[in-house]
């Protein structure tokens, strides 16, 4: 599957907001958000200073920034939409759920990964089992019930030791019941958009895809 390789704090600045694509240093003072408050590009300043977005505009920028959040290229994301509105309940609410369920965003949330770029390889490697069963699929829809655990090998790899130690006390994924013991997790149930807690108007995203 692809997926983008180009500079991701470029992303971050095309869309005026902090989508933590970096780990710890999202929340350093080295944040490329918060050092050059302007787009990207040569006219980057220029750009800025007429930043202001149509309706079109503001559901665009609503749409690529959760591609962005959940590293998904544009094909993808429509294929979850079209799955999203076939689903009973409200769109964007399902939206986000599926985009949740993803194996390298629950491993993400679970703590064993700095960010979901790093859960993706980690994932695309074989170091987790969902149910028992290894799972090298990064797009593998996690459903409510299932164990997703790390295999006992890579629990002592340094970025997945600092990820555990961290989510401890910053994550707040209450949907997932996370074991201590053997580095896994219960994907309880489907979170709620509150709960989700990501920078994007999901509601925004349907109504670009309804046009
Ligand atoms: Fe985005 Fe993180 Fe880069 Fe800041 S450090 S611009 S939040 S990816």
């Amino acid at each position: 599957m692809a997926k983008y390789i180009g500079p991701v704090c470029r992303l971050c600045r095309r869309e005026n907001t902090k989508l933590f694509l970096k780990g710890p240093r999202c929340f350093s003072e080295k944040c490329a958000v918060s050092r050059r408050e302007y787009p990207p590009g040569q006219h980057g300043t220029r750009r800025a200073r007429g930043r202001s977005a149509n309706n079109y505009g503001s559901q665009l920028r609503e749409k690529q920034k959760a591609r962005r959040i959940y590293g998904i290229l544009e094909r993808q994301f429509r294929t979850y939409f079209q799955r999203a509105s076939r689903m009973r309940g409200v769109t964007g609410e399902n939206l986000l759920q599926l985009l949740e369920r993803r194996l390298d965003n629950v491993a993400y949330r679970m703590g064993c990964a700095l960010s979901r770029a790093q859960a993706r390889q980690l994932v695309r490697h074989g170091h987790f089992l969902v149910n028992g069963r290894r799972v090298d699929i990064p797009s593998y829809l996690v459903r409510p019930g299932d164990v997703v655990r790390l295999i006992p090998e890579s629990r002592e790899i340094a970025n997945v030791q600092l990820a555990w130690n961290l989510a401890e006390s910053s994550r707040q994924a209450h949907w997932l019941i996370r074991s201590q013991e053997d580095f896994s997790a219960r994907f309880d149930r489907l979170p709620t958009v509150e709960e989700i807690n990501i920078p994007v108007k999901e509601n925004l995203i349907i109504e670009l895809y309804s046009r």
